[in-house]
């Protein structure tokens, strides 16, 4: 039997310097007795997820720390965008992205955001969702603002569409057209739903309500780049390895799904800022109880990379630290920890970048180096050098003995 596997992701924890913070991240200038120790007994590196100066998605992120090539298994963002609005979504499942828009009487589209609509979407979402057409299920979700996701679901579905959206406005909604034979039902499912979703919207309460505020009508659903689920091999199937995911945000959670982990929901455990890290902590290690590897992303740090402040992000290292004391204590002796992040969000930048992330591995079979502490800097000086992405797991399962020997 092999040893435990935690990978600890503290989404976007990566930063640049900070001037105000005297030139220090705000991981660096916060105050972080655990992650050093963690540093300190372990063996260090920096990471580049995807590879150097790739500004990583969470999504494709999380695809490479869990092994798989981002570029093979991530070919269109609609399956990856309808987890990402916490939709369930199963191999072989067709996506698009999707606008509410507007439409004149006409049918040309008016304003493709529909007046940059923000509330009441899930009502009209939800007039269109769960509805059938020639044997295809098909499922509609709202998203953030004018966003929404269809997704499609039978035998023998393809991605090989024309988009519907004609990315301009004055013009009609174009026909979705196969792209070759087998994507012939892809396309009639498409315009089926995009005739619909103008017959119920048109008339739906919430757009009535909006004509009479002087608002533009959400009235159709333009939906573009469709992609296909691809099947990927569980955890299991690839190492042989019992595994749970701790997440709060749906992204995430539908990466981990996909790649065959169980997910284990937290009380208190939010997504945001106020999250419950400890609890997290502590339902960490009873997962670990009963498997193999357990994968914990805790989101607060890219939320405070994204509003671009220093300060509230360095006040949540001080708190993921407090939240790693939990291991510090609890962490079996034969698991091996992995405290990184799957990308920087830079206060500066307020988005991902290709910046490297620090990495720590602690447990009983690294080789320490000469680091002393959790940063940016001092990572970049450890013995694990500079890894990508996809390397990480490996390494993990090399000291866990977990691997099979390459050649006699
Ligand atoms: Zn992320
Ligand atoms: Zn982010």
């Amino acid at each position: 039997m092999g040893e435990g596997i935690l990978v600890v992701i503290c989404d976007g924890l990566g930063d640049r310097p900070v001037r105000a913070l005297k030139g220090a991240s705000p991981l660096e200038a916060a105050t972080r007795p655990n992650m050093n120790h963690f540093a300190g007994k372990g063996a260090c590196g920096i990471m580049d997820i995807i590879s150097p100066g790739v500004r990583p998605g969470s999504d494709t992120a999380h695809l490479a720390i869990l092994g798989f090539d981002p570029y093979k298994v991530y070919t269109g963002r609609g399956p990856f965008e309808a987890m990402g609005v916490g939709m369930e979504v199963r191999p072989g499942d067709v996506a698009f992205r999707c606008n509410f828009s507007s439409v004149n009487e006409n049918m040309e589209i008016v304003d493709r955001r529909a007046g940059r609509i923000r509330e009441r979407t899930g009502e009209l979402a939800r007039a269109l969702d769960d509805w059938e057409f020639e044997g295809v299920k098909v499922f509609f979700k709202e998203g953030t603002e004018h966003r929404g996701v269809l997704l499609l679901r039978a035998e023998g579905l393809s991605p090989l569409v024309s988009d519907p959206d004609p990315h301009e406005e004055g013009v009609r909604p174009h026909e979705c057209v196969p792209k070759a034979p087998e994507a012939a039902l892809t396309a009639r499912v498409v315009n089926a739903f995009v005739k619909r979703s103008y017959e119920i919207l048109r008339d739906h309460p919430v757009n009535r309500d909006r004509i009479k505020a002087g608002q533009k009508p959400a009235n159709i659903i333009l939906p573009r780049g469709a992609g296909i689920m691809p099947h990927l091999p569980s955890i299991k199937e690839r190492f042989g390895m019992s595994s749970a995911a701790l997440a709060g945000v749906a992204l995430v959670k539908g990466i981990c799904r996909v790649a065959g982990m169980e997910l284990l929901e937290v009380k208190g455990a939010t997504g945001g800022l106020d999250t419950d890290m400890g609890a997290k902590m502590e339902a960490a290690l009873e997962a670990l109880e009963g498997h193999d590897m357990v994968l914990v992303n805790i989101k607060a740090a890219d939320l405070a990379g994204h509003d671009g402040d220093f300060r509230m992000k360095a006040n949540v290292v001080k708190r993921i630290d407090k939240a790693l004391g939990v291991l510090r204590k609890g962490l079996p002796r034969d698991v091996h920890l992995a405290l990184t992040a799957d990308h920087s969000t830079p206060c500066c930048a307020k988005d991902h970048t290709g910046d490297p992330v620090p990495l720590a591995i602690f447990g009983p079979n690294v080789r320490p180096d000469n680091v002393r502490s959790f940063g940016e800097r001092s990572c970049a000086q450890g013995g694990l050098g500079r890894l990508r992405g996809m390397d990480l797991l490996p390494v993990l399962l090399d000291l866990a003995g977990r691997t099979e020997k390459f050649g006699a």
